[in-house]
């Protein structure tokens, strides 16, 4: 300890601390603090929280152990007082707020206005608005998922902009979760991750992007799951999105059990009806107006993600910029003929090939799934049948009913929610119909 007054031992502690962190961390965590009492055995100091305190004592002890008074313990002598509640509620929390928001890293685009339903998604997004308006009072944590560009992220930062519109005073985080793991690496780094925790554990609502990413990254799931488990113990809203259910995530049983925990709810990809609404939609908003026709010819085309589709339209518009033409079939079937490629535009899927397939690989004839028998195997046959032709074929669903010896669309939907659900659960159902599948595509 320096042979000093206590009063310029603190003032001392300031200004060598001021050097040695940087200008946000100092106005955040050291500016607040004021000296009370100043005596030869310890000092007081007001703290507007407690976690002034502890960031203090888990960063400074030691620096502060040289300039301060000390207990017999070798501690630095400090008492400590809270600030009183009145000024409390306009220091470091409500600042903290303030910053969050306003560094919160939204999409604007992404809006639940923007982002079209259909039968694909209406679940999801009305799951999502059940969250943003009541964050930590529904489901929670709420999972989604489902493939690559169906509007996972939309959805995500559309929660995020609600609340930052409805819910002012919660604080609030949206990252991928890349970003998180980064977060960890460089708080570990500059050894200020306790900070870090504490910053997560205090928010109100977490939004995660991508979890498959913390697959296989053993040290991090870890932390992921602490903080996790304590924003859940407090009733603070949790929403992760992934490509996969949580039973398919490489991560640890206690991880997938938490993210269970709420409403799990799954993104298929959109109808075409949907898909036109979508097409319409984002033409608008670009000043491109594309006719009924031709924004079916598209829908028709790209189909299993939303991100070509806008892609498409991009391009589209691109080019009726550049040429001041109107669209039509031939130019857009010209313009877009690259990425047709891949997505197979003259081989249309029929119900004969699926059920040639399903029979083959569940081992029942045709006849018998276009029959009546509700033998075990054959009805379950039956049900991967219409589940697949639901996903792969866009005819109403009238149609495909009738593909199957005259059964009602009632049925057909019956089924294909029936096998939705079972193949999240059960293993091998999913690999047959994955199995389905292949063989249709090649
Ligand atoms: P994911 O995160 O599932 O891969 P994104 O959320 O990034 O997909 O969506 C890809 C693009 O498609 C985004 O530009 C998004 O706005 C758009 N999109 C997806 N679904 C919809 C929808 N239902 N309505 C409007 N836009 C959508
Ligand atoms: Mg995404």
């Amino acid at each position: 300890m320096l042979d000093c007054e206590n009063k310029s031992g603190w003032v001392q502690f300031l200004e060598f601390i001021e050097s040695r962190c940087s200008a946000a961390e100092y106005q955040n965590w050291i500016a607040p603090i004021q000296l009370i009492e100043t005596a030869t055995e310890e000092i007081v100091l007001e703290v507007p929280n407690v976690f002034v305190k502890e960031y203090l004592l888990d960063n400074f002890k030691d620096v502060l152990a040289d300039f301060l008074p000390l207990r017999s313990n070798g501690d630095p002598a400090i008492q400590f007082q809270i600030t009183a509640s009145v000024r409390q509620a306009v220091s470091l929390p409500e600042l903290e707020v303030k910053e969050e928001h306003f560094d919160l890293k939204l999409n604007a685009l992404y809006t639940f206005e923007n982002f079209i339903e259909g039968p694909s998604n209406q679940f999801v997004k009305s799951a999502a608005f059940g969250v943003a308006a009541r964050p930590g009072k529904s489901y929670n944590p709420l999972f989604i998922h489902g493939g690559v560009g169906l509007g996972k992220t939309h959805l995500l930062h559309s929660i995020g902009h609600y609340i930052q519109e409805h819910h002012k005073k919660l604080k609030i985080q949206i990252i991928t979760t890349e970003s998180f793991i980064n977060d960890i690496v460089d708080a570990l780094r500059s050894k200020s991750i306790d900070k870090m925790k504490r910053f997560y554990r205090s928010l109100d609502i977490l939004l995660i992007d991508d979890i498959q990413f913390l697959q296989n990254r053993l040290n991090f799931e870890e932390e992921f799951c602490n903080t996790f488990e304590a924003l859940l113990n407090q009733n603070k809203q949790i929403v992760i999105t992934s490509d996969k259910p949580p039973v398919q995530l490489k991560l640890s049983e206690r991880m997938i059990a938490r993210m269970e925990w709420g409403l799990v709810a799954h993104m298929t990809v959109p109808d075409l009806e949907t898909r036109v609404a979508i097409i319409k939609h984002k033409s608008e908003s670009r000043g491109l107006n594309i006719p009924n026709q031709i924004a079916f010819f598209i829908a028709e085309h790209i189909y299993n993600n939303v991100r070509q589709i806008e892609g498409a339209i991009n391009r589209l518009s691109a080019h009726s910029r550049l040429m001041s033409t109107q669209l039509d079939v031939d130019v857009v079937e010209k313009i877009l003929s690259e990425m047709f490629q891949g997505n197979a535009p003259n081989k249309k899927i029929s119900v004969e090939e699926i059920l040639k397939s399903v029979a083959a690989v569940f081992e029942v004839r045709i006849s018998e799934i276009k029959g009546e028998s509700r033998h075990k195997e054959i009805a379950l046959a039956r049900q991967v049948a219409m589940y697949l032709a639901k996903e792969m074929i866009d005819d109403s669903l009238m149609k495909i009913a009738s593909s199957f010896g005259g059964k009602t669309h009632s049925t057909v939907l019956h089924a294909w929610k029936k096998i939705s659900d079972q193949v999240q659960i059960n293993e091998l159902l999913r690999k047959q119909v994955q199995m389905v599948r292949r063989n249709i595509e090649n």
